[in-house]
């Protein structure tokens, strides 16, 4: 993409208004736009990182079996009525309201109920059994507080993930199935290191479940960290019990601020007998659904890659996330200059080889091009200019480097043949 032709710029100052880290350096970068409190616009740039993290969990998903779907945000009350989740003194983030008829409707804020009723209609026999299925799909929740830019909003996209089992234990199995997909994701998206496995609470089904938590500043949660186990556990759940049954002791674990950026649920019977969701077993005898629910909020992660990685400078992006792999910059303004030459047949041979480049062809200074691209955080800037091809090429620079260092075109060229091999 040629930076000439991307409508959105780069500021100085974020919003006064905007107090959350994420936010600010998002907004300043143009990849996201504040549409009011703890609602954001992804714009170009913000929607390839979004769609990026989305891409690494789908393929993690449907290498676990999953199958995606999308249902709609628009809900009934009575599949809710049924699972006693419609009552807002149960349920205190829903947005209601009604159709022109005056039938009351709801916007989702999970999916549980909705996915049960209709895997109904698929799920008759053991035959059917085991079903996994899931989807991207904006969520709506009356949160009381949105002071974490991204991190915490009033509409969002979340990855659901529901299981469908013939037993509790083919139930157990899948569940931790998924708990290691989740720690694949979360290394693939370069949050790994510093994210832990949290024992939460479990609900009537299973004593825990288990958050995904990322030791983060900006978090709104507490955890208890064991490095040597390498889990955590989460302040709601700090008990004598607990502690004795993960064979802990209390003056081993640190206390850290973290964020969940996804959480895992065994949920047993609940929603299948409150709904009846059954199948009938190899004697004809019916018997409940065992099920499970898998969350991850990939906006969530997105601002906390932002929280963890970005320096003074600006943005930076691991390699599986960021908007673009290349951050091309032309430094000649006379378009008829072998350097602006150069760099328009890079450009044209980088997309080619389908290598994603952002290409700065605008008319601005060095100073204004490198301050740009330090903000907005590709992995990998290349000056093309006179004094790089005098110098024998190019220049390259990694986001994170103070060093760069001059190769020839043809080099640049094949050092990414390399990566596609
Ligand atoms: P929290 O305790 O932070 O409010 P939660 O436990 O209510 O989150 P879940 O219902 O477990 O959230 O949702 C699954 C995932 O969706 C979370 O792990 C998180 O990554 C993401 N998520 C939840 N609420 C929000 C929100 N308001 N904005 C953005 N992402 C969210
Ligand atoms: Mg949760």
């Amino acid at each position: 993409m040629r930076q000439s032709q991307l409508y959105t710029k780069t500021r100085k100052e974020a919003p006064a208004d905007e107090i959350a880290k994420n936010a600010q350096l998002l907004i300043r970068a143009g990849f996201i736009n504040k549409e009011m409190a703890g609602a954001y616009a992804y714009l170009p740039l913000g929607l390839r990182v979004l769609n990026k993290i989305m891409d690494v969990i789908r393929d993690e998903m449907n290498t676990i079996g999953g199958q995606e779907i999308t249902l709609p945000a628009l809900q009934e009350p009575e599949v809710w009525e049924k699972t006693n989740r419609w009552s807002e003194e149960v349920v205190d983030v829903w947005f209601k309201t009604e159709l022109k008829s005056g039938a009351k409707v709801g916007l989702g804020f999970t999916h549980e109920e909705p996915f049960t009723r209709m895997m109904k209609q698929f799920i008759r026999s053991y035959k059917d059994l085991p079903v996994y299925a899931y989807q991207f799909q904006t969520k709506f929740r009356n949160e009381t507080r949105a002071k974490s830019g991204i991190m915490r909003t009033r509409e969002f996209i979340m990855k659901d993930l529901y299981s469908f089992c013939r037993t509790k234990e083919d139930q157990e199995k899948y569940y931790e199935v998924v708990k290691e997909a989740y720690v694949k994701i979360f290394n693939r998206l370069g949050i790994g290191e510093k994210t832990y496995v949290t024992f939460a609470s479990g609900g009537v089904f299973s004593k825990y479940s288990h958050e995904f938590q990322t030791i983060c500043d900006a978090g709104e949660d507490e955890i208890y960290i064991h490095d040597g186990k390498r889990i955590a556990i989460n302040k709601e759940v700090m008990l004598p019990e607990v502690l004795a049954d993960l064979g802990v002791k209390q003056e081993d674990l640190r206390v850290e601020k973290a964020s969940e950026v996804g959480n895992i649920f065994n949920l047993g019977t609940r929603f299948s007998e409150a709904l009846e969701l059954s199948y009938q077993d190899e004697e004809g005898i019916s018997q409940p659904v065992w099920m499970g629910s898998y969350g991850i909020g990939p906006a969530r992660v997105m601002g906390v890659i932002v929280e963890l990685l970005s320096d003074a400078k600006g943005l930076v992006w691991p390699a599986e996330v960021a908007p673009f792999s290349v951050h091309l910059i032309s430094l000649s303004k006379d378009k008829d200059s072998q350097a602006a030459k150069t760099a328009e047949e890079l450009y044209t041979k980088l997309t080619d080889a389908h290598v994603e480049v952002l290409f700065d062809d605008r008319e601005e200074s060095a100073g204004a091009k490198f301050a740009d691209s330090d903000l907005i955080g590709i992995p990998m800037r290349v000056v093309v200019s006179d004094k790089s091809l005098q110098a024998g090429g190019v220049e390259i620079k990694e986001r994170t480097s103070d060093t760069s260092e001059i190769v020839t075109v043809e080099q640049l060229l094949k050092s990414f043949a390399q990566n596609c091999d």
